[in-house]
């Protein structure tokens, strides 16, 4: 009587990360040009400088920081909380006469493509807007649990400090070598590389690839869409 031939290693290439932490303006949802309109446009008549390539150099920063390079750069000193309150209202109102954001072209296909093989998936946003992470689970259904989103209220220090990515590596509770980001912001790439993390940038707005490439990211495409057809060879490697 033989024994019965023990089965072979699967077909399946593993891939050793087991998490994936996406941002989400600028990468899930195409929410940038408004909010770029919008910061332009009010920072501009409040009397500081600033253009709309400056807002996605700093897509990342809290509103306090954001303001305070404006200040510092346009009038050399520091601002406060009661300037950035009255400035960030003022971004929100105007932010309110855009459209809603809609959903990133590609961005449920990389979704899809990353459940295909297999690994965990997170949000780790700025936000702190309940109107704007409410639209997550209504425009995701399915794909975000609650508590894999980590948001600005989860944190103390923003983007591109490493915490919301730690945060997002805890949430995860793998270590930075099983996971992998996919951000569109310098800044958030400094983020996510300061945290340890293998980081890919999707340059979906208005910024050279060596903006994204400065920052130490791992490889650049040029949209979600190409994300998606390259994750299943992708993932392989990592
Ligand atoms: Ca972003």
């Amino acid at each position: 009587m033989t024994s019965p031939t023990p089965k072979t290693a699967a077909t399946a290439a593993s891939s050793r990360v087991k998490a994936v932490l996406f941002d989400m303006d600028g990468v899930l949802f195409d929410s940038m040009p408004a909010h770029a309109a919008s910061w332009a446009k009010v920072c501009t008549s409040y009397g500081l400088q600033m253009s709309v390539r400056d807002v996605y150099l700093n897509e990342g920063r809290t509103a306090h920081s954001t303001i305070e390079v404006l200040t510092q750069r346009t009038w050399g000193r520091s601002t406060n909380d009661e300037e950035v309150e009255r400035i960030y209202r003022l971004k929100c109102e105007e932010f309110k006469n855009y459209p809603d954001a809609p959903v990133m072209a590609g961005a449920i296909a990389v979704l899809d493509a990353v459940r295909l093989t297999g690994q965990q998936i997170y949000i780790v946003t700025g936000s702190a807007q309940d109107s704007l992470l409410s639209r997550i689970y209504t425009h995701f259904p399915g794909y975000f649990e609650r508590d894999r989103v980590v948001c600005g209220k989860d944190y103390r220090l923003g983007k591109p400090h490493p915490d919301p990515y730690l945060i997002g590596l805890q949430r995860a509770a793998v270590q930075p070598d099983e996971a992998v980001v996919v951000e569109n912001a310098p800044l958030g790439v400094r983020a996510a590389k300061a945290a340890g993390i293998r980081t890919i940038a999707v340059n979906t707005g208005i910024l050279d690839d060596s903006d994204l490439l400065g920052e130490g990211a791992d490889w650049v495409f040029p949209s979600m869409a190409a994300l998606a057809e390259a994750w299943p060879r992708l993932v392989e490697t990592l």
